[in-house]
């Protein structure tokens, strides 16, 4: 269910926001009581969530739920319900560093192959002097109970949550409380480029709204992931097509 206030593009419920009242968002939500998550859907995840329930109601049950591909702003835009702004997650995730450094809230880094996390943290705190990492932990592990409570003895705020899509989108639903953080985001691959492992689209892809088309060439692995791409553009103009219809 899409709650109410939010762009619902094929039954996923966007914030629209720009960056800088994301990032205040971001900023509420890691100093208020209790568990929040942070989702950042792209046109592929749509598609996952039209296919997967389960799926569907972690990222709907999100407090912030940001749109991450220029695909979605496209669809947005053709069903007559424009977003205000792309916001890539792994930009909004950088974002909040300093607001955490100046607050001197910590960070846990979770996900990616092992030695990833703890190379983020590194280049992370070169990078944003005074950044405090509570603790990271690879992504391939069996059972969550020993890691949420690391998380929870570490004392973190704020966790990235890096397992790729919807994995961790249900794992911030059914552990978030569990982790003792107040805020967790789940930003994909985006550790594996804090980590140096693997480059962003260079800026001229981005502006062109080509990353999808860059990520493609890089891991050509992806082209069955990205058959979702088309497909969201045609649901998307099929939608519009029955709301002209009413
Ligand atoms: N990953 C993980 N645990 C898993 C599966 C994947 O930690 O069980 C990691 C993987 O190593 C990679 C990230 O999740 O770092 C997924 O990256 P991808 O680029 O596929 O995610 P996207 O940004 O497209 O959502």
């Amino acid at each position: 269910m899409v709650k109410q206030g939010r762009i619902d593009v094929l039954g996923v419920g966007f914030d629209n926001l720009t960056m800088a009242e994301a990032l205040a968002e971001g900023a509420r939500l890691m100093s208020e009581a209790g568990a929040h998550y942070v989702v950042t859907p792209n046109p592929e995840i749509v598609e996952v969530c039209r296919e997967n329930p389960d799926a569907g109601r972690a990222v709907n049950g999100a407090d912030l739920v940001i749109a991450d591909g220029v695909g979605v702003i496209y669809g947005a835009r053709l069903l007559g319900t424009p977003l205000k702004q792309r916001l890539p997650g792994i930009e909004f995730a950088e974002g909040l560093l300093p607001e955490m450094v100046q607050t001197g809230k910590s960070l846990y880094l979770l996900g990616a192959k092992p030695g990833i996390a703890e190379q983020a943290a590194e280049n992370l705190c070169r990078k944003y002097p005074g950044l405090r990492i509570a603790g990271t932990h690879d992504g391939y592990f069996q059972e969550d109970g020993p890691v949420t409570e690391a998380i929870r003895a570490s004392g973190a705020d704020v966790v990235f949550v890096c397992f790729g899509a919807p994995k961790q989108e249900l794992w911030m639903e059914k552990n978030g409380a569990a982790t003792g953080a107040h805020l967790l985001l789940g930003i994909g691959g985006s550790l594996d480029v804090f980590a140096g492992v693997v480059r962003r689209a260079p800026a001229v892809f981005s502006k062109l709204g080509l990353e999808w088309f860059y990520r493609l060439l890089k891991q050509p692995s992806r082209i069955g992931r990205m058959a979702r791409l088309p497909l969201f553009l045609v649901h998307a103009a099929l939608a519009r097509g029955s709301k002209k219809g009413r």
